[in-house]
């Protein structure tokens, strides 16, 4: 039995086996107290050994932290305060040792820098367990929100020709040698006759199917060249991308405000216990930063205003604020943790700082675009309303140096029934990072890729 059910059911007397790790030993006077976890929840289940039973002196008084092992027994009520049942062992067997001298996980808290040298490892911590268990249970929360909306999911190609962000943050896939020294790669001999890469993002072939099926989403891992060595940045990470045809900006926005708040009822509703270590350990605010994005509606504001209201604050920043810069995250956080001091929506951003795909505004000026800001995180979603109109895009894309040849079938989806529609990514790391109080986006997912580690 796991022990998560064990200690749900608690079917006191009955006699079972668990299996688990050793997360520490207490020896008393013909007794050793044994804290087993077996990951299926934060709680250990307390082992009491008694000296009469079987392999006490030979397996019992030899376990170290991090042993793998079988005890069978049975569950009793417990005399001890702060916990309803704990196992009284006859039996032990040990799966795998885990000598202490080289094991390198303690009892003792270790650091997260530590921790991401052992990265294999780390998830036998409560912390990055905890992570993990969460993590989990958000995905399939994205799965469910999607599906009680109509949502169909679509899996867009990891494998693209389509730099969509256009920012040349493509890896490249190839067969071709690697050795050969050549200055410009002969990619029609290349496996797929042409250059390809792993996808930025499967925004563009999600239009395709959004474009038919209505309304669709993607959640898949997602790849970024990007030489940012922040605490916010992957080289791989998960993103949720919802396009929806019939939709303006402001559906679109409402639908992101919408899923924020659902993703984050959810974690309250269902991952309490683990989100305790996190208030306990990570952050003290975590329950309070939680309840503003369910309990206010998000704050929204356009770029324009945007900038006036950071040129007004009196604020240094160390990058300057001008109209037709992108904003810098200090400058994100400071609306939203300063001004706003709730998760704060930032609208019709320069067209020049925005891809080709994002619908022009009237005052041909600005785009329909949203990001999507929250406090500690900065950006967690980007998205628009997608140009519609086959002439504006095409010199959209002719102004950004877009090879036309390339998006013969993106300029079809506007050449046949075109139709309004908008979308958005958001990263499902953030998420993560945002509803656990993670400092870093290393430590939310299991292998971290960032530049220089793989
Ligand atoms: P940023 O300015 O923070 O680099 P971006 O503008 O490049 O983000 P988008 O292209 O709009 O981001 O991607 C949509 C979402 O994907 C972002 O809002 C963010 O949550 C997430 N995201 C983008 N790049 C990364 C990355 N390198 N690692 C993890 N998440 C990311
Ligand atoms: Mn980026």
């Amino acid at each position: 039995m796991l022990i998560k059910d064990i200690l749900k059911t608690a079917p006191a007397d009955s006699s079972m086996e668990i299996k688990g790790w050793v997360r520490t030993r207490r020896d008393a006077k013909g007794f050793s107290f044994i804290e087993i976890n077996d990951g299926s929840c934060r709680l250990n289940l307390q082992v009491v050994a008694q000296s009469g039973m079987k392999n006490f002196d030979s397996l019992v008084l030899k376990l170290t932290t991090g042993c793998a092992v079988r005890f069978t027994g049975k569950l009793t009520s417990s005399p001890a305060k702060g916990q309803e049942v704990e196992f009284l062992a006859d039996d032990l067997e040990v799966y795998g040792w885990a000598p202490a001298e080289s094991y390198p996980l303690q009892k003792k808290r270790h650091s997260f820098e530590f921790l991401r040298d052992i990265n294999h490892l780390r998830p036998r911590t409560n912390s990055i367990a905890a992570v993990m268990r969460i993590r989990s249970s958000l995905a399939m929360a994205v799965h469910l929100f999607f599906h009680e909306q109509s949502f169909i999911q679509i899996h867009t190609p990891v494998i693209t020709t389509s730099d969509c962000e256009g920012a040349g943050e493509m890896f490249t896939v190839t067969t071709l040698d690697p050795l050969a020294k050549v200055s410009k790669p002969p990619y029609s001999a290349d496996f797929f006759g042409r250059q390809a890469g792993l996808t930025v993002s499967g925004q563009l072939e999600a239009e395709a199917y959004a474009l038919a099926l209505g309304r669709v989403y993607t959640f898949g891992p997602t790849f970024r060249a990007e030489n940012s060595n922040t605490s916010r940045h992957l080289a791989e990470f998960w993103m949720i991308e919802p396009e929806m045809a019939f939709f303006d900006l402001q559906m679109s926005i409402d639908l992101a405000e919408d899923f924020l708040k659902y993703l984050v009822n959810h974690a309250l509703d269902n991952c309490q216990e683990d989100l305790e270590l996190f208030e306990k350990f990570v952050d003290k605010n975590l329950r309070t930063r939680l309840e503003t994005v369910i309990t206010d509606k998000f704050a929204r504001v356009s770029y324009s205003e945007a900038i006036e209201i950071l040129n007004a604050s009196g604020q240094t920043f160390a990058y300057p604020v001008a109209w037709g810069t992108d904003l810098q995250s200090e400058h994100e956080r400071f609306l939203t943790e300063v001004v706003f001091k709730k998760p704060t929506v930032v609208t019709n951003y320069p067209a020049s700082i925005k891809p080709f795909y994002m619908r022009l505004n009237e005052d041909e000026n600005t785009v329909a675009a949203m990001d999507v800001l929250l406090p500690s995180i900065g950006e967690i979603i980007g998205g628009s309303q997608r140009e519609d109109r086959y002439e504006v895009l095409e010199n959209r894309m002719t102004e950004h140096g877009v090879d036309l040849d390339d998006y013969q079938w993106y300029l079809d989806l506007r050449r046949y029934g075109s139709a309004p529609h908008a979308g958005f990514g958001l990263g499902f790391e953030r998420l993560v990072q945002f509803i656990t109080g993670m400092a870093n986006i290393r430590d939310v997912i299991a292998f971290p890729r960032t530049p220089g580690r793989a």
